[in-house]
């Protein structure tokens, strides 16, 4: 634990209501991972002058220190240990601003997803980033794993969106980039280094989101494909016929699918479960689409699927989502196994998950793979499951999902970041140089090592 001196300290830095210690933070929800409050001192700093004074503080008393949004990471990354300090955004929450003429939002980080998109729409804009943790997830988290989701594939991630933002180094420096254009080069893009750095760098404290028009959803269905093959066909075939106004694509592989209809009896799933398909869709477009249901009837012509549900109402699209939404369902009916979180390029997509599938069965019969996505990326999230002991497969298990993903140009870190969980991983499948050259920008911007250590390096 922090010492007691360095805590007073520190409480003063940020004020008593600011400051929590080990009792006031038992009674907090620890999110994802039981750990995260595991350093037992947390500060709440309400201005980005509190957040630089807290970090000075902690680099010159070398006090490491982990940043936390809305602690929904799936990788590990806002894992805390005792004699770390928390540092939490949720009261660098304040600033909500649209500017609709420029099509941006400027957010404090510690604004939830949810809040941010809300205050877009109510201006008929979107941010163009969306991820089904939207309610508890902060902007500042989202820039920390720059997180991907649903709409990647039209939008891009989250590096993709963000135009500026405010950051405070190790050090107490502010690096101020609030910019609200698109075009600015004006030297290396220092911003960038933060995205996607899980608070390995600084703690972000402001971000400028670029907004787009807000989609009019029309149509959703659940459509039910014989073979991955077919809903890769179809990936194509919807990109080509809905154009624009194809909004979202998702996969479910079967055992996921039918398991989180049964939880949330969502009985008209039966219908389309006895064709027996390997895989499920989740397509939505807008309501300039063209009707669903051509598309659906060109693709039951050329037997690329075998039955499709269009959704009757509002409630009906809702529990289409909250199937595909529901990933903890895989959580709530097995013990804890390997998940991943990779990327495969769309062609080769159909090789991968037949061989992933063949080689973990002959590894061992009672395993139970997984697999739900956003199709359009190649963005796969797999869960190998088992409810057998199967710790002693991890190393094959990684070996079977990691394959020759780097060779092909995907990724065995698609969206979730690297936390504690690809640590390793990372380590051996990245070139040396990458390695080095990552380990030098660390070096340089927290050489005493203070900001979330034992995390991405
Ligand atoms: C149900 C569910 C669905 C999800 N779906 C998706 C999805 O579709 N796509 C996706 O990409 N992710 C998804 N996630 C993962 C997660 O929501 C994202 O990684 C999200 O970006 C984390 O935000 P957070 O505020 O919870 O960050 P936290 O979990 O609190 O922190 C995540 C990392 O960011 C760092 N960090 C937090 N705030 C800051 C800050 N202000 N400055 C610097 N570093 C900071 C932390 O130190 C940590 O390293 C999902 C999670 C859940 C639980």
């Amino acid at each position: 634990m922090i010492d007691q001196n360095h805590q007073d300290m520190l409480r003063e830095l940020v004020g008593e209501n600011n400051f929590k210690g080990a009792n006031a933070l038992a009674l907090l929800d620890p999110g994802k991972n039981a750990q995260s409050l595991d350093a037992g001192v947390a500060v709440m700093p309400e201005t980005v002058e509190q957040v630089s004074s807290v970090l000075s503080f902690c680099n010159e008393h070398s006090i490491p220190v982990v940043s936390q949004g809305g602690r929904t990471s799936l990788a590990g990354a806002a894992n805390t240990v005792d004699g770390q300090l928390i540092l939490m955004t949720n009261r660098l929450n304040k600033m909500i601003e649209v500017d609709a003429d420029a099509a941006v939002i400027k957010l404090d980080a510690g604004v939830t997803l949810q809040a941010a998109q809300e205050a877009a729409a109510e201006h008929g804009l979107s941010l163009g980033i969306n991820i089904p943790s939207r309610g508890t997830a902060t902007v500042g988290g989202m820039v920390g794993t720059n997180a991907g989701g649903l709409e990647a594939f039209r939008y891009g991630v989250m590096r993709n969106r963000v135009l500026g933002l405010e950051a405070v180094l190790p050090n107490g420096d502010v690096i101020s980039d609030m910019k609200v254009v698109s075009k600015a080069n004006e030297g290396y893009d220092v911003k960038q280094l933060f995205i996607g750095s899980e608070g390995t760098l600084g703690v972000v404290t402001k971000v400028v989101i670029k907004l787009d028009p807000a989609d009019v959803i029309g149509e959703t269905a659940l459509v039910a494909c014989p073979t991955t093959e077919d809903g890769v066909f179809l990936l194509r075939a919807a990109r080509e016929f809905f154009k624009s106004d194809l909004l979202f694509f998702e996969g479910m592989w079967s055992n996921y699918a039918t398991l989180g209809a049964k939880e949330a009896n969502f009985a008209a799933i039966n219908q389309l479960a006895e064709t027996d398909p390997a895989l499920y869709l989740v397509v939505e477009t807008s309501a300039k689409a063209a009707p669903i249901e051509d598309f659906l009837a060109e693709m039951f012509e050329a037997e690329k699927i075998v039955d499709a549900l269009i959704a009757k109402n509002e409630s009906e699209r809702r529990m289409i989502w909250h199937i595909r939404e529901d990933s903890f369902v895989i959580e709530r009916n097995f013990p804890p196994g390997f998940p991943f979180d990779v990327s495969v390029p769309i062609n080769h997509l159909v090789d991968y998950a037949n061989a992933v599938e063949k080689e973990l069965a002959e590894l061992d019969e009672s395993i139970v793979l997984i697999m739900l996505g956003h199709l359009m990326d190649g963005n796969l999230h797999l869960s190998i499951k088992s409810h057998s002991d199967i710790s002693q497969h991890q190393a094959a298990v990684k070996k079977i999902v990691n394959r020759n993903l780097m060779e092909i140009g995907g990724s065995f870190s698609a969206e979730h970041g690297i936390g504690t969980e690809k640590r390793a991983t990372r380590q051996k499948l990245l070139p040396q140089a990458n390695l080095n050259l990552m380990q030098l920008l660390k070096d340089t911007l927290d050489p005493k090592g203070i900001m979330n250590p034992g995390k991405v390096l």
